[in-house]
């Protein structure tokens, strides 16, 4: 087993693998900006390194100053988290380089996986169902004409490199997708400084249905069920829950089997997820694979009783993965509200001091947050400064326990989302679980409709 890991991120996450670390009984070095000297990361760590100045591109995603803390800690081994460098596969590639264990798959699983026109592919090759659309990336204009004309409109055109629901146009008709496949490669090769671009068919009110998979280095690969992921705002997730109310026990295991088959189709290592779109009339399609950890694997370690960050690590170490698919059980209801410092409106971010903090708990309740009364919220990282994450027994005790729990939650000093999050749970379609992508459009045109009044 590793003795020290160093954590290459911050907030709630680095928190988190903190936690994993201590319980595993090893040692864990914080890196930090020099904004996050004050940080809950840097101060439960048992070391800390800064690596450089506020802005990402010079810290969190600074390759060579996370190397070098890693070689001056001592470190035998680097989590990266989730966002900043943990798709990031040079990096993984350089850890591998220094004889540090990157804590994910293989470097070229990330390149292939982050490559979505060739995941697509690989998924293609593997028998793994993908919506209609190109086979990879599509060159111009015309191809891109062809190809909708044959799977049909709407249709998006999405980055082959793209991420955090960036890079994708919907194009519903056939006059605006030349203008639209030239925007998206132009924005693309802006975010993500590769201009590809594919295209596939557009589903209209898909749920976003997605699978955990761990898989060791042994060739031992299980999933862990699905999370349902629907409710979203510009694709980001919003609210996430496991299992999904939308699967019977068949669909479970016929999505579960084509998520094993997808990840066997790449020998997949450590912790990943297969996301799916699920349309109304029972068909589902790959969508891409997350090569990291999720923002939302607490509803997943709630149902299992899995510690998902100590699997990663034992994984990462050489150990067989203790249990067999056949092991594993759905125990009762979880759904996870992410809370964000922006206005609840506008969705204007809202960083600064939080005055003060009251965090909830009693049954059921798990807050993943490195935010505290004093803590300021910098206007330079994501906007997410809490996970508020419910169990119970059914869904219904555990969206019950949720919008309690969003009910003595107390932020002062900045704009939070909590009054749109129990907008969300007290939405009856929520309640009786009559979930798409569609869901949060057609909440804000209802708010839009009654003057933007919160009931
Ligand atoms: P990212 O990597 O940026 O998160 P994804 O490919 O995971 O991008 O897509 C994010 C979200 O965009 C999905 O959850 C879904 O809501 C929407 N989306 C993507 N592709 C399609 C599609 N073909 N049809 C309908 N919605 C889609």
């Amino acid at each position: 087993m590793f003795r020290k890991i160093l954590i290459a991120n911050r907030g709630e996450i680095a928190l988190r693998v903190i936690w994993a670390c201590r319980e595993l009984g090893i040692k864990a070095v914080a890196v930090h900006s020099d904004v996050d000297r004050d940080s809950l990361h840097v101060r439960f760590a048992d070391e800390e390194v800064c690596i450089g100045p506020a802005r990402s591109s010079d810290s969190y995603l600074n390759v060579t100053a996370i190397i070098a803390a890693a070689e001056i800690s001592g470190a035998d081994a680097i989590h990266p988290g989730y966002g900043f460098l943990s798709e990031n596969a040079y990096f993984a590639e350089i850890c591998g380089e220094c004889g540090i264990t990157f804590i994910g798959p293989r470097p070229e699983t990330i390149r292939r996986m982050g490559d979505k026109a060739e995941a697509r592919r690989t998924m293609i090759e593997a028998g793994v169902p993908v919506l209609p659309g190109s086979e990879g990336t599509v060159e111009n204009v015309e191809e891109a004409e062809a190809l909708a004309r044959r799977v049909g409109f709407p249709v998006i055109v999405k980055a082959a490199a793209g991420g955090g629901g960036r890079g994708m146009r919907v194009v519903s008709d056939p006059a605006d997708l030349a203008s639209a496949f030239e925007t998206a490669r132009t924005e693309a090769a802006a975010a993500f400084g590769v201009p590809d671009v594919y295209v596939e068919k557009y589903l209209v009110r898909p749920r976003h249905i997605e699978f955990q998979v761990l898989g060791d280095l042994h060739g031992n690969l299980v999933h862990l069920f699905e999370r349902e992921c629907s409710i979203q705002r510009r694709h980001q997730k919003v609210i996430e829950e496991a299992p999904s109310p939308a699967l019977s026990p068949e669909l479970r295991e016929r999505m579960g089997a084509a998520a094993l088959q997808a990840a066997q189709a790449v020998n997949y290592q450590n912790a990943g997820t297969i996301e799916f779109l699920l349309d109304e009339d029972g068909s589902f399609y790959f969508m891409e694979m997350n090569t990291r950890v999720q923002v939302e694997h607490p509803v997943t370690e709630n149902i299992t009783g899995i510690d998902l960050v100590k699997e990663q690590i034992r994984i990462a170490a050489g150990e067989p993965l203790p249990f067999r698919q056949e092991d594993l059980r759905i125990h009762g209801w979880s759904i996870e509200a992410r809370i964000t410092a922006e206005n609840p409106f506008t969705f204007v971010p809202s960083p600064g001091l939080i005055t003060s903090f009251h965090p909830p708990g009693g049954p059921g309740i798990r807050l993943d947050t490195a935010a505290y009364a004093g803590y300021k919220v910098l206007p330079y990282y994501d906007s997410m400064i809490a996970k508020l994450i419910a169990r119970g027994n059914t869904r219904a005790e555990a969206a019950g326990r949720l919008r309690r729990a969003l009910d003595f939650f107390v932020i002062e000093g900045i704009q939070t989302n909590l009054p749109l999050l129990r907008e969300i749970l007290d939405d009856p379609a929520f309640g009786r679980g009559e979930l798409s992508t569609k869901f949060m459009d057609q909440l804000l045109d209802r708010r839009k409709a009654n003057q933007g009044q919160l009931p």
